[in-house]
């Protein structure tokens, strides 16, 4: 994971406001046992991709305790909201109840945004762990593969991050 080679060149670093970050992981801990889902808004800038808005999807997968589909109309919905405040849709994030903070088989092959990173937390109990993101590379003949990033929080996410996690 994260190698050179796999790394999206122009923006490696995954930067979310605090409000941003502090939303996918409530949202994470509302939904538990089942898993939460929604789009991450905001802006490339030079070395990071600076989340400014986590947006809260309902999950409209039939299994909802290990699976999570967009509801697409919402998804919809979000594309527009960026294009209107200029932004980009520059990820998805989602809930793993009681399970790891990584993607699984199932998320990989379900993934179709290449270029776009794949936040998972854990929620263990109800209660928030570890929130790690993937970026979802597309590499001719060798298929779909996630490459972790790391994530940052600050309250600016166009300042240098003050907490990890
Ligand atoms: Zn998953």
């Amino acid at each position: 994971m994260g190698a050179d080679h796999l790394r999206c060149p122009g923006a490696p670093v995954i930067r979310l406001s605090l409000a941003a970050h502090d939303e996918l992981r409530r949202h994470a801990e509302e939904s538990w046992p089942r898993e939460s889902c929604g789009v991450l808004l905001g802006r490339l800038a030079g070395e990071a991709r600076t989340v400014a808005e986590a947006l809260r999807c309902r999950n409209v997968d039939p299994a909802p305790e290990r699976r999570y589909q967009l509801d697409p109309r919402e998804l919809l919905a979000a594309v527009k909201r960026a294009r209107r405040r200029g932004e980009e849709i520059l990820g998805f994030y989602h809930s793993h109840p009681d399970g790891p903070a990584r993607p699984s088989a199932a998320d990989l092959f379900e993934a179709e945004w290449p270029g776009c990173a794949y936040l998972v937390t854990a929620v263990a109990g109800g209660r928030a762990g570890a929130t790690r993101a993937f970026v979802l590379l597309c590499e001719g003949g060798a298929g779909k593969r996630f490459a972790e990033e790391p994530v940052e929080a600050a309250p600016d996410p166009t300042a240098p991050a003050q907490a990890g996690g």
